[in-house]
């Protein structure tokens, strides 16, 4: 800390860490950029890190999660916010009119592996967690019964009542196939629209195209379900207008039909079992209203919670895992540790390779995308971003960076990347200057 505000080049420094808005680990680059004019070669403009501090420019992060850098996780928060609310009533380019086209909230659920410590809250009464009359004793000698009234920190929920009896497999593996269970999904819901409409596909798609956002949440069991938004727009996306007969009861009878028809084989194979994977059987299907219940503004609140969440909040790590790590030294809940070892001993059997399972061991398996949408939901995170720069460098007066159209002018950059993090001292500074909250000293900052 001493060390750099007695530097020179100090105030250049806290500049360019005011311009990260208080990422914990920005990204150093190193390189220059060039503005020429098109006609005649001349050099508009050069600007290189050269003459930076440490020769580098610091910019954010952008990570989604919240484990690695609070501020870059705040920023996808909120982008993924407005992003989900411009597809239910609009802006952002998108027309006012999409609030009355049919939408729904969907959550698909996985199915049970196995019976898990839960709680279940009546009447706001919280039940006991599995208690049955004379309950049974699995194979293993275990009771499957605990009247417990779980408290909603119990670092049980979640963990299986027998661990031995637990379907392990299939947990990592509903995982890995999730993505393609929820393709499979929105292609049948397409193919039962067309069916109770009396359409082909072809003809349908000239009508009606089905727009979606959805985010993926980990449940305690570790396993992921899918939370989506599923609206009906007319040919073009959002700017047009369904057809009449399509309803949210429509949309309603499509989704029940396509969740409970769509499975993903995983072939036998060394030593194991076929295994048909399949959504669970809790499904939930509400439509979202501009008042009541489920308004846009909670649906869209809801998305980009989970939007910045990862597999960290089962107890497991934000990091992948070496087959060389030692798992019992792991800092991680034991119902994680088994998920984990579950994906490294799959995970090396030749007939389930692409599911890539010990790359994504640290994520249990699962290695789709947090949140997607398809490509006529509404705006995009890049347009938001670039919404937001531009916005930026109308405000900035620092004068070092001039922009030019990009139209008229030849923009020759070479960046390569130099390191990432902070100092220790650098964390505590850039804390100060950018009035967010020191980091946990125990964490493992990487400096370059
Ligand atoms: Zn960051
Ligand atoms: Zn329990
Ligand atoms: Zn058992």
């Amino acid at each position: 800390m001493i060390t750099r505000l007695h530097d020179p080049e100090y105030a250049r420094w806290a500049t360019q860490i005011r311009q990260t808005g208080g990422c914990r680990q920005p990204i150093q680059l190193r390189g220059h950029v060039e503005h020429r004019d098109p006609a005649t070669g001349q050099v508009l403009h050069r600007y290189s890190t050269h003459r930076e501090p440490g020769g580098v420019l610091r910019v954010a992060c952008r990570t989604r999660r919240a484990s690695r850098c609070p501020s870059c996780a705040e920023v996808y928060r909120a982008d993924t916010y407005h992003l989900i609310r411009a597809g239910l009533v609009g802006g952002k380019g998108v027309p006012e009119a999409v609030s009355a086209h049919p939408c729904l909230f969907v959550t698909l659920t996985a199915p049970s592996f196995g019976s898990v410590h839960t709680r279940c809250e009546r009447n706001g009464r919280v039940l006991p967690c599995h208690a049955r009359r004379g309950a049974s004793i699995c194979p293993h000698g275990t009771p499957i019964s605990c009247t417990a009234r779980h408290t909603a920190d119990d670092p049980r929920l979640g963990e299986p009542l027998c661990g031995e009896c637990y379907d392990y497999a299939a947990s990592v593996l509903f995982n890995a196939a999730a993505p393609e269970l929820w393709r499979r999904f929105t292609d049948a819901l397409r193919r039962r629209l067309a069916k109770l409409t009396g359409l082909t596909l072809r003809e349908l798609r000239e009508q009606l195209r089905v727009s979606f956002a959805k985010v993926a949440e980990y449940q305690r069991r570790g396993v992921v379900h899918f939370h989506a938004v599923i609206r009906l727009d007319g040919p073009d996306g959002p700017d047009t207008t369904p057809p009449v007969w399509a309803t949210a009861e429509l949309l309603t009878d499509a989704v029940r039909h396509a969740v409970g028809a769509v499975t993903v084989t995983i072939p036998a194979g060394g030593g194991e079992p076929e295994r048909v994977l399949r959504w669970g059987e809790q499904l939930d299907v509400r439509p979202i209203t501009t008042e009541g219940d489920l308004t846009d503004q909670a649906v869209a609140g809801y998305v980009a919670k989970y939007a910045t969440k990862a597999a960290e909040c089962v107890g497991t790590l934000d990091r992948r895992i070496n087959l060389l790590d030692d798992l019992d030294a792991l800092p991680i809940r034991e119902h994680a540790r088994c998920l984990i070892a579950e994906c490294l001993r799959l995970g090396v059997l030749e007939h389930l390779a692409d599911l890539r399972l010990v790359q994504w061991a640290h994520m249990l398996g699962f290695r789709g995308h947090f949140s997607t949408h398809s490509r006529r939901y509404s705006t995009t995170l890049g347009a938001l971003r670039a919404e937001r720069a531009e916005h930026a460098r109308v405000e900035t007066t620092t004068g070092r960076l001039p922009y030019f159209d990009e139209d008229t002018v030849l923009v020759v950059a070479h960046w390569a990347y130099a390191g990432r993090g902070h100092s220790p001292g650098d964390a505590l500074l850039a804390a100060a200057l950018t009035g967010t909250p020191p980091p946990d000293p125990s964490s493992t900052g990487r400096v370059a």
